[in-house]
């Protein structure tokens, strides 16, 4: 048998030799733009609030640059989901379905919208929501009545299913899409974590029915905190923006609030900061490749230690690097995990699976096998894209 130490040791070494450094972080943002000018231009001009012209401006580039028809701007991800839960028609006791290997987030707006989660497994080459397992579970688990889909059991409506591009992988959205159909289900994309990945030639959140971004400080680009509706619907575009915004009807001078609303609309400065982010995107993403290849390449000399890579017909983002150990040294994640973090590079485990936090353990949920396996051997490596800057 291989000694632990060595392994975590081998992999300590080949990260270090990858990034060219001893230390670093999981990711780090990289302001080397135009983030000093923009910030500058709302100071100046007073309107770091509510209102200025770098909210309409981020919204009308993230509209081009994701090919989405629409976008809202909102203060974090998680927001951004609950708004699109509530419209797509989620209500008190509904359920919905999501990946139990997720960010606690989504499980969070579901509770936050009046749902409850729903926990379903993953498959391991997207690390997102197995369709064909799906498929066969709701086949026995859920039956259509009124053009609705009912959880036998809990005799609850399953209204919507909340697939999640893990790490920046896209999940298998043909095949969700087609499930999400015959069982009635609403759509909504976590894409939280996918600025910049596309499936079949399209950026991920443009195909359910609203997919969400996040731009907290940890991901691909950030306004230090931030998120996005994307939307091909007007009517979901321009309820998104009332809902965001307190639910005001536009006036000169009156306060009329026709419903219960957010005040969740992002604010000037942090739009500033993503415009001036989101010019960088394209050498992120550039970098962030490179890391990979760098890293695929350092890592095919390891055994029982895979590097994720995209999916066929996907273009990652490659948010977080993530490496796979083999079922024959899981036992070793946990040592891994200390030793590299001891020499100064940051790694962790992905998250605890959703069903096992207290929060969730009376929610309803299917086997969980891979997403279990996935859990158990997932590990994510540095990966801001300055890493590259550093060659050996
Ligand atoms: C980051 C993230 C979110 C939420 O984003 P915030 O902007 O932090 O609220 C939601 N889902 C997933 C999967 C995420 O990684």
């Amino acid at each position: 048998m291989v000694k632990s130490t060595s392994i975590a040791q081998e992999i300590t070494n080949t990260i270090q030799k990858t990034i060219g450094v001893e230390s670093a972080v999981l990711h780090e943002p990289e302001f080397s733009g135009n983030e000093w000018k923009y910030l500058k231009e709302c100071l100046d001009s007073g309107f770091v609030s509510s209102v200025g012209k770098f909210v309409d401006r981020f919204e009308k580039e993230l509209s081009d640059y994701t090919g989405s028809k629409y976008a809202v701007a909102v203060v974090n991800g998680t927001s951004a989901l609950h708004i699109a839960l509530k419209l797509v028609g989620v209500e008190a006791g509904d359920e919905v379905i999501l990946p139990s290997l997720s960010f606690v987030a989504t499980a969070n707006a579901i509770t936050y919208a009046g749902g409850i989660p729903h926990f379903a497994d993953s498959e391991s080459k997207h690390l997102g929501l197995d369709p064909f397992a799906l498929r066969d579970y709701l086949k026995t688990a859920s039956e259509i009545k009124n053009g609705k889909c009912i959880n036998k059991f809990s005799g609850n409506v399953i209204r919507a299913i909340v697939p999640m591009h893990t790490f920046g992988h896209p999940v298998m959205l043909d095949e969700l899409i087609s499930v999400a159909h015959d069982y009635r289900l609403s759509l909504v994309e976590d894409s939280a974590e996918s600025l910049g990945s596309l499936y079949s030639g399209k950026h991920t959140g443009t195909f359910g029915a609203m997919g969400i971004l996040s731009f907290n400080g940890n991901k691909t680009i950030t306004t230090g905190g931030g998120g996005a509706i994307l939307t091909q619907d007007e009517n979901f575009a321009k309820l998104a923006k009332h809902l965001t915004t307190t639910a005001k009807i536009p006036h000169r001078y009156e306060y009329v609030h026709d419903q219960i609303g957010y005040n969740y609309r992002m604010p000037n400065l942090n739009a500033a900061l993503g415009c001036a982010q989101l010019e960088q995107l394209p050498n992120f993403l550039e970098s962030k490749r490179i890391l990979f290849e760098k890293y695929k390449s350092n890592f095919q000399k390891l055994k029982g230690i895979q590097i994720v890579s995209e999916p066929e017909r996907c273009k990652s983002n490659y948010w977080l690097q993530t490496i796979l150990i083999d079922k024959e040294v899981e036992h070793m994640r946990d040592e891994i995990l200390n030793v590299t973090n001891d020499n100064g590079v940051m790694t962790r485990p992905c998250w605890r699976l959703l069903h096992t936090l207290a929060p969730f353990l009376k929610s309803p949920k299917m086997d969980l096998p891979i997403a279990t396996s996935l859990e158990a051997r997932l590990i994510n490596i540095p990966s801001s894209p300055k890493l590259i800057g550093s060659e050996i």
